[in-house]
């Protein structure tokens, strides 16, 4: 899940702003009570979603993938001031420790939070977004960017999580989310409506911004 030696991924957090009591907080909650905390984006790619947001000052925000909230709080911190940001999980389970960490980060007024099947949550959001953060199941990453495309704001961006996923993109013989997520990053480089970049942050993020 990341490529840094452990040194320069220390190094990089020190001369980084550091995480927030409220996600340190989450982070370790996450970790010692729920399954797969390495999903989890973490202080280094949160820091990066946070100042992304920022950067964009989005009016509306989706996440597809709240877990366990970490990137949500991230992304909303630079909202306009009536802003939202919307995120769906599938998981019902992780409900509860979602709102109460929303509500510590004092934004449960701007997280509008949903929980089922993206592909069926989506069509009932009818916003514009100026930013969509793609981090749920692999095999449907190229739905999701068709299904919200027309939903994004010319500048507009979408960035996707995982794309490089442990570098298994590479490699000949893909599985399935591989060939998924592979599939994906085709896709968006042939798409003539966006400018794409993909950074290596972590597991890769595949950054697009609607022309
Ligand atoms: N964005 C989070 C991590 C998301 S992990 C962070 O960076 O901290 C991926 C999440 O996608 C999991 O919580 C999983 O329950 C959710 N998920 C998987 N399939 C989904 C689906 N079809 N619809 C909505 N959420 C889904
Ligand atoms: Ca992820």
């Amino acid at each position: 899940m990341k490529f840094l030696p452990d040194e320069i991924e220390h190094y990089a957090a020190k001369y980084s702003a550091p995480e927030r009591e409220v996600l340190a907080k989450l982070n370790r909650e996450t970790h010692l009570k729920i399954m797969l905390p390495q999903m989890l984006s973490g202080h280094i790619q949160g820091n990066f979603l946070q100042m992304m947001s920022y950067m964009i000052r989005p009016l509306h925000v989706l996440e597809i993938g709240t877990y366990t909230g970490y990137s949500a709080i991230c992304l909303a911190q630079g909202l306009k001031e009536n802003g939202k940001l919307f995120t769906i999980d599938i998981n019902a389970e992780l409900e509860d420790m979602c709102r109460a960490y929303f509500k510590e980060a004092q934004l449960n007024d701007k997280i509008d939070y949903r929980i089922g099947h993206a592909l069926d949550i989506i069509p009932t959001i009818r916003e514009k977004f100026d930013l969509v953060f793609i981090d749920a199941d692999k095999i449907n990453y190229s739905k999701y960017y068709d299904l919200v495309f027309d939903q994004v704001n010319a500048g507009g961006f979408i960035i996707a999580d995982n794309v490089l996923w442990s570098g298994k993109v590479c490699q000949d013989k893909k599985d399935k989310d591989t060939a998924a997520l592979h599939a994906y990053n085709e896709k968006i480089q042939a798409d003539k409506r966006v400018e794409n970049y993909l950074v290596p942050i972590r597991d890769g993020l595949m950054v697009a911004r609607k022309l």
